[in-house]
C-alpha cells in the first residue's frame, strides 16, 4: 500500500499460482478469479511474461469473432537440478517446472566415500545432464537434493548421520551454490520421496505418511498437504523407535532395540544369510522374495509386521488418509503391506482405519527426484519469491 507500482506488481506471484494448474485462462476470467481490476490483472500479467513465466497461448474455444488471447503456465520457463543420493545408489535427474524428467541417470554411489567427491561427481553429472537436454547453467532455477541422513532444515546440513562418514555439518548447499548459481535446497531422502509421491500420485490426500523401508526405515510426514520437518528437521524417525522384539539387538545408530535392526533391509539380509540363504543387502532380499524363496517371504511379512506395530501408534496418534510404503523393500510388494496392514488394522483405532488406505508407492524408486524437484519449485514459484523475482 506503501508504494502503489510495488504493490501492483507485488501480486504477480499469487496470479501465477491460479495459473500453475495448467488451464490456460484468458484476462477477463483472471479479472473474474481474482476480482481485480482489469489494468491491474494487465500488469501482473506483463511482470509474469518478460519473466516467462507464463506463455500466451490463443483460445481456441472461446465462441464467436476473433479468438481471445489466453495465458498459461510456462512450465519449460527454467530448469531444475534434482538427486536423490541413496547409501549405494544414487538417481540424478533435470525437470521442467511441472516435474516432467527431462534427463536422468542412475548410478552406483558409495556415500561413505565423503561429502567432497561425492559432490564433485553429482557436479559432474548435473552438467553432463543439462548438456543432454540442451540447457545451460543460467536456465537452473534451483537445485534439490536428497541425503540418507538427518538434515537440519535451517542450513541444509546433515547431522551426524549414521552412514555417512565426513558429512556432519558440510555446508552442501554452499558448495553446490557457489558452483552452479543457484538456491540449493537439501532433505532428507525419506521427506523428499514424501513430496513426490504427494505431488504426483496422491495429491488429494491432506494427511499422508511415506514409510521407506530400505537398508534403514525412517517416514516423511504431509500434513495439512504440508511436509512436516518438525522443530529440527528430524520428524518420522521411526527406525529408531523401540520395539520390544528388538529387545538386545544392536542397532548401527547405537542404541539397542531399534525398529530398524529388526525389520531393516540390512537386518532381514542378515537373517537370511545366517540361515545359509546367500543375501546381504535389501535388494538381494526382493529378489529372493520374487523367486518365492519361503524364509524371504516369511521373513518379509514379518518384517512387514514390525513396521505395522510401530505404524499402528502413529495411525492412532497422526490419523493419516494414507500410508504409502516405498523404498527397496516395498518392491517385494504384496508380501510387506500384508505384515503391515495385518498389525495396523488390528492394533488401531475403528474411527482411525476406517478408510485408511496402506498402499506401495506409485512412482517408486522415482519419488525422490520427483520430490527433490517439487521441493525446489514449491520454493522458486512460492508467491512471495516470484514477487521479488519480478521486482528485478
Ligand atoms: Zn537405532
Amino acid at each position: 500500500m506503501l508504494n502503489e507500482p510495488v504493490g501492483t506488481v507485488a501480486g504477480a506471484g499469487a496470479l501465477l499460482a491460479i495459473l500453475r494448474d495448467g488451464q490456460a485462462r484468458t484476462r477477463a476470467e483472471l479479472v473474474q478469479l481474482t476480482g481485480l481490476a482489469r489494468s491491474t490483472v494487465s500488469q501482473r500479467l506483463d511482470a509474469l511474461l518478460t519473466h516467462q513465466w507464463i506463455v500466451p497461448t490463443e483460445d481456441a474455444i472461446s465462441s464467436g469473432g476473433r479468438p481471445a488471447v489466453a495465458f498459461a503456465f510456462n512450465s519449460s520457463a527454467r530448469v531444475v537440478l534434482s538427486a536423490d543420493l541413496g547409501a549405494t545408489h544414487a538417481r540424478v535427474a533435470v525437470t521442467d517446472l511441472a516435474t516432467t524428467v527431462l534427463a536422468e541417470r542412475t548410478s552406483d554411489l558409495a556415500i561413505d566415500k565423503g561429502p567432497e567427491p561425492t559432490l564433485q561427481w553429482l557436479l559432474d553429472t548435473f552438467l553432463e545432464l543439462l548438456d543432454e537436454t540442451g540447457h545451460t547453467v543460467e536456465q537452473v532455477c534451483g537445485v534439490g537434493v536428497g541425503l540418507p541422513g538427518p538434515v537440519e532444515h535451517a542450513s541444509g546440513r546433515p547431522i551426524n548421520p549414521p552412514i555417512m562418514p565426513g558429512w556432519d555439518g558440510f555446508p552442501v548447499p554452499e558448495w553446490l551454490g557457489e558452483r552452479l548459481g543457484a538456491a540449493v535446497l537439501v532433505d532428507n531422502d525419506v521427506n523428499i520421496m514424501a513430496l513426490g509421491e504427494h505431488w504426483a500420485a496422491r495429491p488429494e490426500a491432506d494427511q499422508l505418511v511415506f514409510v521407506k523401508i530400505g537398508t534403514g526405515i525412517g517416514c516423511g510426514i504431509i500434513s495439512d498437504r504440508r511436509l512436516h520437518r518438525g522443530a529440527q528437521g528430524a520428524a518420522g524417525d521411526i527406525g529408531h523407535v523401540r520395539v520390544s522384539s528388538a529387545a538386545d539387538v544392536v542397532c548401527r545408530c547405537g542404541n539397542t532395540g531399534c525398529l530398524e535392526a529388526v525389520a531393516g533391509g540390512a537386518s532381514v539380509a542378515a537373517k537370511l544369510a545366517a540361515a545359509g540363504v546367500p543375501a546381504s543387502n535389501s535388494r538381494d532380499v526382493v529378489n529372493l522374495v520374487r523367486q518365492g524363496n519361503t524364509q524371504a517371504v516369511q521373513l518379509i511379512r514379518q518384517a512387514g509386521r514390525e513396521v505395522g506395530d510401530v505404524l499402528a501408534s502413529i495411525v492412532n496418534f497422526f490419523n493419516p488418509a494414507v500410508i504409502v510404503i516405498g523404498g527397496d523393500i516395498a518392491e517385494a510388494g504384496e508380501h510387506v503391506l500384508a505384515g503391515v496392514r495385518e498389525v495396523i488394522y488390528s492394533r488401531s483405532l475403528p474411527l482411525a482405519t476406517q478408510h485408511l488406505s496402506i498402499r506401495t508407492s506409485e512412482l517408486g524408486d522415482r519419488a525422490g527426484v520427483v520430490g527433490a524437484a517439487v521441493m525446489v519449485i514449491e520454493h522458486v514459484l512460492a508467491p512471495g519469491t516470484v514477487d521479488r523475482a519480478v521486482l528485478h
